[in-house]
C-alpha cells in the first residue's frame, strides 16, 4: 500500500458506485460494437507528472470511434493552422446529434469538428506526406498522444464500412456544397479506419492528459502538438464534445470532454489531469451511461468544475512590510529609523499575469510614500514572459516616480533588465540576499549609497 493508492481508491469507489447501473445499450448500428461486454467498466486518470491510476477494465481494448475526433482536429490545426482549417469546418456547437446533417447555411461548412460531418472533413484535410500516407500520419499522431504504437481493429473497421451509409451520404452531401477536400469515398474510408483504432481507458487518459498538459504527453515527455493547438482543441471539446448534450455537460461536469459510441469517454482538467472511462452501454446522445455518471460525480466530489475556482492558487505575496520589522533590523537608533523607511515585498512561487498584478500592487502599498523598496524574489520559482514584462515595467515606473527599487534575485529571474535601463536610464541594484538589499537601501537613504 502506498499513499498514492488513495487516488486509485477514489477511482475504485466511483466504479463500485456505478457498476450496477443497468441503463443504456451498446451501440449496434455498427454490428461489431454490439458484441462488447456491457459489464466492462474501466476508469483511468493520468496526472501532469505522468502518474497513472486506474480501476476496473482500464486495459481492455476497444475502438476510439468519436474520441478520435479532437485528436485529428489537433493534427489538422498543427499541419494547416486555424485559418485554413476554419475555412472547411466551423467551431459552433450544433445542438444536434453526432450524425446530423450539420451544414452551415451559406457556406456549407459542417458546424464543428466533433460531429461526424465536421470530423469527416477534418480527416479529409490531413494531407499525404512523402513516404507517409494520411492514414499513417493519423495513426502515428494518435500513438504519440497515447504514448505507444496503436493499431486498427480490422473487424470493427469492416463492420462500419459495410453499414456506414449515413456517413457516406453525409460525405457526398458535403461534397455537393463544395467543402469536401478529397473524394468522399476515400474520406469516409479513412474516417472509419480512424474510428476503428484500438485503445484502452489508460491510453485515453494519457491522450486526454496530453491535451491538459499543453500538448506534451506527460508520460513520454514528447511535445505532440503546441500548447496553442491543445488549448483550441479543448475549447471545441468544451462547447461541442458531447454533441446535443454539450451544454448540460459543461453546466454539470464543467470539463472539456469527448464521447464515443464504443463506450469511451475522456475529460480534461486543463493543467491538472486527463481522465477516461470505458463502459459500452450508451444513452440517447451516444455517450456512455456509466462514464457520464462517474465523471459527473467525480467532478462534483472533487470540485473539478472548470468555472469553480474557490481559492486562488497559493499566495504570491508572502510579506509586505518595512525593513524594521525584519529579524535582521537594528534594534534602535538612527539605523532603525532608516529601516523604517524601506518597504519590503516578498513573493513566492511561479509568477504569471495574475500573480504579477499582486506583486505590483504590493510594491505600491509597501513602505512610506516615495521611500525605497526591496522586491525579494528569492522564493520565486519562475516568471513567465508576460509577468516579466509587467514586473520590469512596474519597477521602471516606480523608479521614474522617484522611488529607489532594489531586487533580491539570486536566480537571475528578471534577466538582464534592459527594459528598466531603457525606461529609467539606470540599472536596478540587484542583490543575492534580502539583508544585503535592505542594507543597500538604508545606506542610500543615509546618502552613502
Ligand atoms: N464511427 C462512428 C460514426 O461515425 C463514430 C460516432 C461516435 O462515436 N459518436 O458513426
Amino acid at each position: 500500500m502506498s499513499a498514492a493508492d488513495a487516488v486509485t481508491d477514489s477511482l475504485q469507489n466511483l466504479r463500485a458506485q456505478f457498476a450496477g447501473v443497468r441503463e443504456g445499450r451498446p451501440a449496434d448500428y455498427i454490428p461489431q460494437l454490439a458484441l462488447a461486454d456491457p459489464d466492462a467498466f474501466g476508469l483511468a486518470l493520468v496526472s501532469m507528472d505522468g502518474h497513472r491510476y486506474s480501476a476496473g477494465e482500464a486495459e481492455v481494448p476497444f475502438t476510439l470511434q468519436s474520441v478520435s475526433k479532437p485528436f485529428i482536429y489537433a493534427l489538422a490545426l498543427s499541419l494547416l493552422g486555424l485559418d485554413e482549417v476554419s475555412r472547411w469546418v466551423g467551431a459552433e456547437p450544433s445542438g444536434e446529434a453526432f450524425n446530423a446533417i450539420s451544414l452551415e447555411p451559406g457556406t456549407g461548412r459542417p458546424a464543428n469538428a466533433m460531429v461526424n460531418a465536421g470530423a469527416i472533413v477534418t480527416t479529409a484535410l490531413i494531407p499525404d506526406a512523402p513516404g507517409d500516407d494520411a492514414f499513417r500520419r493519423i495513426l502515428h499522431c494518435l500513438g504519440r498522444f497515447a504514448g505507444r504504437e496503436l493499431d486498427v481493429d480490422e473487424e470493427v473497421f469492416r463492420s462500419e464500412s459495410v453499414t456506414g451509409d449515413r456517413n457516406r451520404a453525409l460525405a457526398y452531401l458535403i461534397r455537393s456544397t463544395g467543402t469536401m477536400p478529397v473524394d468522399p469515398v476515400l474520406a469516409v474510408d479513412r474516417y472509419f479506419r480512424q474510428c476503428a483504432i484500438r485503445v484502452t481507458a489508460l491510453d485515453l487518459a494519457t491522450m486526454a492528459a496530453t491535451l491538459a498538459y499543453g500538448g506534451v504527453n506527460p508520460v513520454t515527455g514528447e511535445q505532440v502538438v503546441s500548447a496553442e493547438v491543445a488549448a483550441r482543441v479543448l475549447a471545441v471539446m468544451a462547447t461541442c464534445g458531447m454533441y446535443d448534450g454539450s451544454g448540460d455537460w459543461l453546466l454539470r461536469v464543467g470539463l472539456p470532454a469527448k464521447s464515443g459510441v464504443s463506450g469511451g469517454l475522456i475529460a480534461v482538467g486543463p493543467a491538472r489531469f486527463g481522465v477516461a472511462t470505458y463502459s459500452p452501454p450508451l444513452d440517447s446522445t451516444g455517450g456512455s451511461v456509466r462514464g457520464h455518471a462517474a465523471l459527473e460525480t467525480m467532478s462534483r466530489r472533487y470540485g473539478l468544475h472548470l468555472m469553480l475556482n474557490p481559492a486562488l492558487p497559493g499566495s504570491t505575496v508572502t510579506l509586505v512590510t518595512t525593513a524594521d520589522d525584519l529579524p535582521s533590523a537594528p534594534s534602535a537608533g538612527h539605523e532603525r529609523v532608516l529601516h523604517e523607511q524601506v518597504g519590503v515585498v516578498v513573493a513566492q512561487g511561479s509568477i504569471d499575469f495574475t500573480a504579477a498584478e499582486r506583486v505590483l500592487y504590493a510594491l505600491d502599498e509597501s513602505g512610506p510614500d516615495g521611500g525605497p523598496v526591496v522586491l525579494d524574489l528569492h522564493d520565486v520559482t519562475s516568471v513567465d514572459s508576460v509577468a516579466l514584462a509587467m514586473l520590469l515595467t512596474g519597477l521602471a515606473r516606480l523608479v521614474n516616480d522617484g522611488r529607489r527599487a532594489a531586487v533580491v534575485d539570486p536566480n537571475g529571474l528578471l534577466g538582464a533588465m534592459e527594459l528598466v535601463r531603457e525606461r529609467t536610464g539606470q540599472d536596478l541594484p540587484r542583490h543575492a540576499t534580502r539583508v544585503e538589499a535592505v542594507e543597500g537601501s538604508a545606506r542610500a537613504l543615509a546618502g552613502e549609497g
